[in-house]
């Protein structure tokens, strides 16, 4: 008989979350520590969502999303989790940029930021003071609809090159582009520049491990291979849902499945309006990523080429081509033994962003050519970097679009959520089916470790708040 993975699983709980990514993990850690039941469905083997790692057989781990964060990262990680997990985060050494414009390592941080554009790019210090001051102004709740591209050609007019640097790392760590809102763009960036970037000594792993503890400290059921198949609405209240074929019942429903998958085909239009259908319908997703995974054998090392490694052939940076199948920017996270203490391993992961389209038509025998020309194209682009690194490795693959989706379920394998007009349809939610809230990476801000697991504190709160008053609501009658 097949295992029973909802064996034990009760009846009803306060909160169900659906999916175990960073957002609804911190929701459901929240809510049970404030005292409510809550039960987490994840459809995976494995909890964390896109935050995720595997290992293979001669002992390479590899990290999928643990490149970067902003420092934040410690303050919500001890305030929402534990001390142990905030203690464990620890800023990276050196960023490392080489590309037909520039060539250099940075600390990421703001001294180091004045220093490059006034020394190294030859800008006016007020007019770098002036930028800075823009974008530390900058407010989630700005009605400012000014693009990153205008937010650029009034401080940098004609200085491709510092655009370059300023956008190229947000691209990769949020998926905006330079027509996006600039608050999408200075929000993360001035996140990421108060103290530079930080990383989870340990690995995905350890603090897959270590969420997983706290949450069933606080009394979280947990649950994995657990697909919700619905979520449940009668009238305009959420019921509950639908997985493994069961239903279990609650109050509240907190999805982090994506904010159009949950409300287009885990909810389904029948039980909303047409008018906030429509507007779901228009919500644009980010690009996804191709990742190759490269292990170096047990004893083998590479010199130190800074933490984070931003490399490209582009002329000038282009939304375009950095999501183009055929490569040309490639952002390698080299993970020295020190990110996993007492291993002596060795891995790189090489990212890009790419095209959910561009992939997902491919015939079997196309898809496979061009997974391995990512892989060849990426090991002779670390060999102009690390000549002979060929001879050191242990093990090889690549991840694509398709590769996410089927992990994650996410619509289009977005990296990172929707752009920017999600975070309202998201926040919309509860007051179309009471009871019911999107967790999880939209609108460009609220995506990433730290911006997801920041929209899991703001959804739980919203949700605890709803229980509040529907427990008073009780005790009136
Ligand atoms: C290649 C890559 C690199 C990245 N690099 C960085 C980085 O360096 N720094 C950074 O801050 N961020 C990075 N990110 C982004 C970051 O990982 C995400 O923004 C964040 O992890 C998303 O969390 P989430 O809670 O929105 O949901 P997700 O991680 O998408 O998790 C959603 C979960 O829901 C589950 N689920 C979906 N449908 C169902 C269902 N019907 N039933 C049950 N479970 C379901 C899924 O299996 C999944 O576990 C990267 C992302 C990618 C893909």
């Amino acid at each position: 008989m097949p295992r029973d993975h909802l064996k034990g699983v009760k009846s009803h709980y306060d909160v169900i979350v659906v999916g175990s990514g960073l957002a609804g993990m911190t929701a459901a850690n929240i809510l049970a520590r404030a005292g409510r039941s809550v039960l987490v469905l994840e459809q995976h083997y494995r909890l964390g969502g896109m935050a995720t790692w595997f290992r293979r057989p001669r002992g390479n781990v590899f990290d999928i999303s643990l490149h970067g964060f902003p420092a934040g990262m410690i303050k919500s990680c001890r305030r929402y989790w534990n001390d142990d997990i905030a203690s464990r985060i620890r800023q990276i050494k050196a960023i490392h940029f080489d590309n037909p414009q520039f060539s250099f390592y940075s600390s990421y941080d703001k001294g180091d930021f004045l220093d490059k554009l006034v020394n190294h790019f030859g800008v006016e210090r007020q007019t770098v003071d002036e930028f800075f001051a823009a974008i530390e102004r900058m407010q989630f709740y700005d009605r400012d609809v000014a693009t990153t591209r205008e937010l650029f050609m009034e401080f940098f007019p004609d200085r491709p090159d510092v655009w370059r640097l300023l956008i190229e790392p947000i691209a990769y760590a949020n998926g905006s582009s330079l027509d996006d809102p600039a608050i999408t763009f200075g929000i993360v960036f001035s996140n990421f520049m108060k103290k530079g970037v930080f990383i989870y000594e340990g690995g995905s792993d350890d603090l897959e491990k270590r969420m997983k503890i706290e949450m069933e400290r606080n009394g979280v059921d947990v649950r994995i291979k657990a697909l919700v198949e619905r979520i449940i609405v009668e009238g305009n209240e959420a019921r509950g849902v639908m997985v493994n074929g069961r239903m279990i019942e609650s109050r509240i429903v907190i999805s982090n499945a994506g904010l159009k998958n949950t409300i287009l085909r885990l909810v389904g239009e029948l039980h909303l309006p047409a008018a906030y259908v429509n507007e779901t319908r228009k919500v644009r997703l980010n690009n996804s990523s191709c990742q190759v995974y490269i292990g170096l054998k047990a004893g083998k090392s590479i010199p130190f080429l800074g933490d984070l490694f931003f490399t490209s052939t582009c002329p000038e940076f282009d939304s375009d081509r950095l999501c183009a199948m055929h490569v040309t920017s490639r952002t390698y996270s080299l993970y020295y033994p020190n990110i996993r203490p007492g291993t002596d391993r060795y891995t790189i992961v090489s990212s890009t962003n790419a095209n959910y389209e561009d992939w997902v038509g491919l015939t079997d025998d196309a898809y496979a050519v061009e997974k391995r020309r990512l892989v060849e194209t990426t090991l002779d682009a670390l060999e102009g970097y690390v000549p002979g690194v060929r001879n050191r490795l242990d093990w090889v693959e690549a991840s694509t679009p398709l590769t996410f989706e089927h992990y994650t379920m996410q619509m289009e394998a977005s990296s990172f959520g929707t752009k920017f007009e999600g975070l309202k349809v998201s926040m919309d939610l509860p007051n179309h089916v009471s009871g019911l809230f999107h967790a999880g990476s939209v609108g460009l801000i609220m995506s990433g470790w730290l911006g997801t697991i920041n929209y899991g504190v703001i959804v739980a709160n919203k949700a605890e708040s709803h229980l509040a008053r529907q427990g008073a609501h009780c005790e009136q009658h």
